[in-house]
């Protein structure tokens, strides 16, 4: 690990910003609220912890910053970001269940950022599991364990007991010892926003890590693509306070919400804060579209392939989950079109923005205005919220999955050849044909095959069997065929009736 020298006398040493990743399930929530001794589980929604949240401890008289990351897999993009703004991670790993995939894709985002971890083998209290079982498989994805020679500290707990629990915290004071965190005290405050959203009643509300410096509770500052002059500013135990250094800390006081994971710094003055952020601001937020698929093809995408949507999220967080989550819908066929993804509730100007483009609105954890449903009944516009991100993402593929064209399939249902030749009219034939295979239809189409090649096809108009109209006809007998849409028919064609099957298709 590399040592930063502490010869500069304004380093000060820095408590260290922990995350906790791992599967859903593995016991993150349940980890985190043994170390606050509050609970925070039962309130969730489907039991997905949904926001990146912090608090700080105290364990052995060392403070640890805590970052809540949530743990479906929805919240990749976030967990990715969380393990970034972090000096140490917990990998949990519920030894009853093992190494899932999400456990795989935490271990991605920690060594991306390059950060060390330590692995919290956790559910030990459960009878009949083998955590041997679950380390073997953590070495099968190259974590060196400790106890087989490796560095990776490992600690088997009990998030539900509380046992092991103090031994993981130790742990981590261990390694804040060996990394030598420190900031410099002396520095404006700056930090990255981990938590974003609108609060009713106090406005933009941000809660962000202060990594270095010192921020003062009546600075200006920019976060993000936003800025303000900080109104009020609380520790996480909601208590206000004038200065923050190394901590998280909640905000409020900025003109809009701010990106997750946007960097948070102070500024001398209003006006330098407006000019920074000008540059921001002069990107269109509205009609904005955003390139969900990488490597999308040139083509160009008709309109009625396009699926326009209206996003209105509770917090900043959500909007880049949900977001990530989109990603993984095809668009080679359909594209998604995101007219608008703000946070705050569903208003009239989302409607009428839906009004004028087509658009579905679509809100998670939020309400509609009533002006706004009233608005919508009328005009029959397409509102729906969701309280669990992976239904909304379900509810948007079925609906983008609707605009796709059917898949066409051709069904033979009949074979004939041709015997005679009647009349022949400019788009028409009527010929005779003996039916050898299947039968036939009134009204379906035939293909004419010459030489073992389709040289046209048309529609039997009319079918006649000994001179009288019929609507079907079955092999061996000989049909009378009025054709349309073809005329080039001769003696010994071979035909094929057929009918097309549309089956609608899914994303
Ligand atoms: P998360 O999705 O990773 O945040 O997981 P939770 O903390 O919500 O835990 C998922 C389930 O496992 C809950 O029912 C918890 O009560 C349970 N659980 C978590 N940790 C333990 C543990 O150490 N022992 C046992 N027996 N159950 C646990």
């Amino acid at each position: 690990m590399l040592k930063k020298s502490l010869k500069n006398k304004t380093l000060i040493p820095k408590p260290p910003t922990v995350v906790i990743l791992g599967h859903v399930d593995s016991g993150k929530t349940s980890l985190l609220d043994f170390i606050r001794q509050s609970n925070v589980a039962s309130t969730e929604s489907g039991g997905i912890t949904q926001h990146i949240g912090a608090y700080q401890i105290k364990h052995q008289d060392k403070i640890i910053n805590f970052i809540d990351t949530p743990g479906h897999e929805a919240f990749s993009a976030m967990r990715t970001r969380g393990a970034k703004v972090a000096d140490i991670a917990i990998l949990i790993v519920a030894c009853d269940q093992g190494v899932k995939p999400q456990t795989k894709e935490a271990l991605k985002a920690i060594r991306e950022a390059n950060i060390p971890f330590i692995v919290a083998l956790n559910k030990i209290d459960v009878p009949g599991t083998f955590p041997q079982k679950t380390k073997k498989e953590l070495s099968d994805c190259q974590v060196a364990l400790e106890e087989f020679g490796g560095q990776v500290p490992l600690v088997e707990i009990s998030a539900k007991n509380g046992q092991g629990v103090d031994s993981l915290l130790e742990m981590v004071n261990l390694i804040t010892e060996i990394e030598d965190l420190t900031y410099d005290p002396s520095l404006p405050g700056q930090g990255i926003i981990i938590e974003a959203h609108l609060d009713p009643r106090r406005g933009p509300t941000i809660t962000a890590l202060i990594n270095n410096g010192t921020l003062r509770s009546n600075d200006i500052i920019i976060a993000g693509n936003t800025y303000g002059k900080i109104k009020t500013m609380e520790d996480t135990n909601l208590k206000s306070i004038k200065l923050a250094a190394a901590q998280p800390v909640i905000i409020t006081g900025l003109e809009n919400v701010p990106a997750i994971g946007s960097n948070l710094k102070k500024v001398k003055t209003i006006a330098e804060a407006r000019q920074i952020t000008q540059q921001y601001q002069a990107i269109p937020k509205i009609t904005q579209k955003i390139n969900l698929n990488t490597e999308d093809s040139a083509q160009p995408i008709a309109s009625d392939q396009t699926f326009n949507l209206i996003l209105k999220v509770d917090v900043a967080g959500s909007q880049e989950a949900i977001e990530a989550c989109l990603n993984n819908i095809p668009q080679q066929e359909i594209n998604l079109n995101i007219l608008r993804v703000l946070v705050g509730d569903i208003n009239e100007s989302d409607v009428k923005l839906a009004m004028a483009t087509g658009a579905h609105i679509i809100g998670f954890r939020v309400k509609t205005d009533p002006p706004a449903q009233a608005l919508a009944n009328h005009q029959k516009i397409w509102i729906k919220t969701f309280q669990v991100i992976y239904e909304l993402v379900e509810v948007i593929r079925k609906g983008m999955g609707q605009l796709l064209s059917p898949e066409i399939k051709e069904e033979i249902l009949g074979q004939g050849r041709v015997i005679a030749i009647f009349k022949q009219e400019k788009n028409a034939i009527i010929f005779g044909a003996k039916i050898i295979q299947g039968k036939f239809l009134q009204g379906i189409k035939i293909k004419i095959w010459r030489n073992d090649e389709i040289i046209g096809q048309g529609r039997i108009k009319e079918l006649q069997f000994e001179k009288k109209k019929v609507k079907e006809l079955e092999k061996d007998k000989n049909a009378g065929i009025f054709l349309e849409g073809f005329n080039n028919v001769t003696k010994g064609d071979k035909i094929e009736a057929y009918q097309e099957i549309r089956k609608k298709r899914e994303l």
